[in-house]
């Protein structure tokens, strides 16, 4: 395949590559393609296009006080999109029960972030991935068995010790480099000057 003109949306289409088919023999093929939500009869909602679940503006469902959202409702989305549907369904029902929809209640504060990284090592930087210990080749062909099996206990611990404060990276101006350096102090907040790092 290869992206085609972009459509209506904007967005580009894959398109088949004409005369780009080959055959390749496989003892085994595992279809994991698309995904459609699989809706109990019991929830009596209706269901549309793909089997997902039909919902208006607000969210609601064509079952009288049931609420969907997310991939449910979309088909196949983001996680993003999904929390977003979250709190527009909120709204709705705070609505319908009678509130006016305002869900700005912030229930756990803004923290602040530690000003230190954390450095648990000399090679802080450089802290290599703990090789994940998998099945030999030989016993994972023919069957499903999980071929990662799982990090060693020093391993886990090793690996829950890196640094994930990824918001860091906002709050911290980039090291100015010489000549630069004699000149800028560092100021916190201060955006990126690197396209696509912030
Ligand atoms: C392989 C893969 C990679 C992805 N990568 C990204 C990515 O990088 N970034 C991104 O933004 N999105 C990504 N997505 C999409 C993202 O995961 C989904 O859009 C998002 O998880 C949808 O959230 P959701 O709450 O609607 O559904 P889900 O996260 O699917 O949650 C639905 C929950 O309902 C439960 N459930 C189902 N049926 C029942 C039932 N009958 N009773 C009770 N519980 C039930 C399920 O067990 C599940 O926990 C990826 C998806 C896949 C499959």
């Amino acid at each position: 395949m290869e992206l085609g003109e972009p459509d209506a949306s904007g967005r580009r289409r894959p398109v088949p590559i004409k005369g780009s088919e080959f055959d390749v023999a496989y003892d085994t093929v595992i279809g994991a393609i698309g995904q459609t939500p699989d809706i109990p009869a019991d929830f009596k909602v209706r269901t549309g296009r793909g089997n997902t679940i039909q919902a208006d503006a607000g969210l609601a469902t064509s079952r009288e006080g049931v609420w969907a959202g997310g991939d449910a409702v979309t088909g196949p989305d983001s996680v993003i999109r999904a929390i977003a549907a979250g709190r527009k369904a909120a709204i709705s029902i705070d609505k319908y029960l009678g509130g006016d929809g305002v869900i700005d209640e912030e229930l756990t504060p803004e923290r602040g972030i530690a000003t230190c990284a954390g450095i648990t090592a000399d090679d802080f930087k450089v802290q290599p991935r703990v090789k994940m210990p998998c099945l030999a080749p030989e016993k994972v062909v023919g069957n499903f068995t999980e071929v990662e099996l799982g990090l060693p206990e020093d391993g886990t611990v090793f690996e829950g010790k890196r640094c994930f404060g990824c918001g860091y990276r906002k709050q911290i101006s980039r090291a100015p480099l010489p000549p630069a350096a004699g000149k800028a102090a560092v100021q916190p907040g201060t955006p990126s000057p690197v396209s696509g790092i912030n």
